[in-house]
């Protein structure tokens, strides 16, 4: 892991500049580039700016490890007045949420039932529901929480982690239950003894992994294969993989964070691919933020420009 990625990690991770860093205006102002604001009507407005262009949306208040069970409850309260919203728009945007924000440190019984609160309300709405991953401690319980409530209902899907060592038996489990699967490198400062260090080897096993995903043999119907990534020559190889093996072009779903590759997000909608784009907002944006620059350290340069701009 490069020394920069490493650093701007543990700031995401620091508690105090995840209470005080987004108080600093450079920050704020080059933060915009991956997020079109901080409310609900924001990222509704760019959602409705994709539509255009055959992209869809998926959202997320941004937020993780609250503290108190008030606001759990009024993060799934917020989610399922979003759900609600997005129906009456007739806009296609699927909620992608974090067990952390929905209580997982304070009560995981409570969490389930937030979580189940949400799948239910998006199957009545004919949406899909989201769980992204966190860091490894919370593999487990996310993978156990999402199994049972898939048992109950069938529009919900889960984020695996390609640097992870245990995603290849996680995603046999996952496939063989029907659960669909949001496949992502992994954004988080893990020990090398869970997760793979060099960013070759992630790539490699993201591939495997997504051959995995998009066999066709014994595949259940239910089963949802989606590519969480921005690596254009990867989405390459998967698509040229999936051509020989004979998957429809639509078949290749891929997700992009807003505001990263957008040239390739219309390629791909032109090629035939399921192109949908996940937008952020909420005011708890720091630690999110600090990942995406640790994704492209190169990015740091955006924030020193916007401090001298
Ligand atoms: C829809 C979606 C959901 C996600 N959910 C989770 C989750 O639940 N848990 C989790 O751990 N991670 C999640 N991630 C983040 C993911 O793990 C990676 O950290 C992130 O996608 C960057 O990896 P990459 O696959 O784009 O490949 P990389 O090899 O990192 O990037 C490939 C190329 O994409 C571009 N790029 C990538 N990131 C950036 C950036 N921040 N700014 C500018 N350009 C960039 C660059 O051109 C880069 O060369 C999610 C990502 C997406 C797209």
């Amino acid at each position: 892991m490069s020394v920069m990625r490493s650093v701007l990690l543990a700031i995401s991770e620091n508690r105090w500049m995840r209470s005080h860093g987004q108080n600093l205006w450079f920050v704020r102002r080059a933060a915009r580039r991956f997020m079109p604001g901080v409310e609900f009507d924001d990222m509704l407005a760019a959602a409705d700016t994709l539509r255009p262009h055959g992209i869809h949306a998926a959202f997320t208040r941004l937020g993780e490890n609250v503290s108190d069970w008030p606001e759990a409850e009024y993060v799934t309260g917020h989610y399922l007045g979003a759900i609600d919203r997005i129906t009456a728009a007739g806009i296609i945007c699927e909620p992608s949420v974090k067990p952390t924000q929905l209580g997982l440190d304070l009560d995981t019984e409570r969490c389930f039932e937030n979580l189940r609160t949400l799948a239910a309300r998006a199957k009545t709405a004919g949406n899909y529901l989201w769980i992204d991953m966190e860091q490894s401690p919370y593999v487990d319980v996310t993978l156990e929480l999402t199994k049972r409530i898939r048992a109950q209902f069938d529009n919900v899907g889960v984020c695996l982690q390609a640097y992870l060592y245990r995603t290849t038996n996680d995603l046999k489990t996952l496939r063989e239950q029907g659960i669909g699967v949001r496949l992502v490198k992994g954004a988080y400062k893990e020990a090398s003894s869970v997760a793979m260090a060099k960013k070759a080897d992630v790539d490699e096993n993201f591939f495997t992994l997504a051959v995995a995903m998009l066999e066709p043999s014994g595949r259940p119907a239910s089963f949802r294969a989606v590519f969480g990534t921005h690596d254009v020559p990867l989405i390459a190889r998967i698509q040229a993989h999936a051509e020989r093996a004979g998957v429809a072009a639509r078949g290749v779903e891929v997700h992009m964070l807003y505001g990263i590759q957008r040239a390739e997000q219309l390629r791909l909608v032109k090629d035939g691919a399921t192109v949908r784009v996940l937008i952020a907002y909420g005011t708890f944006w720091f630690p999110w933020y600090m990942r995406r620059l640790a994704e492209r350290p190169a990015n740091v340069w955006f924030v020193l420009k916007s401090l001298f701009a």
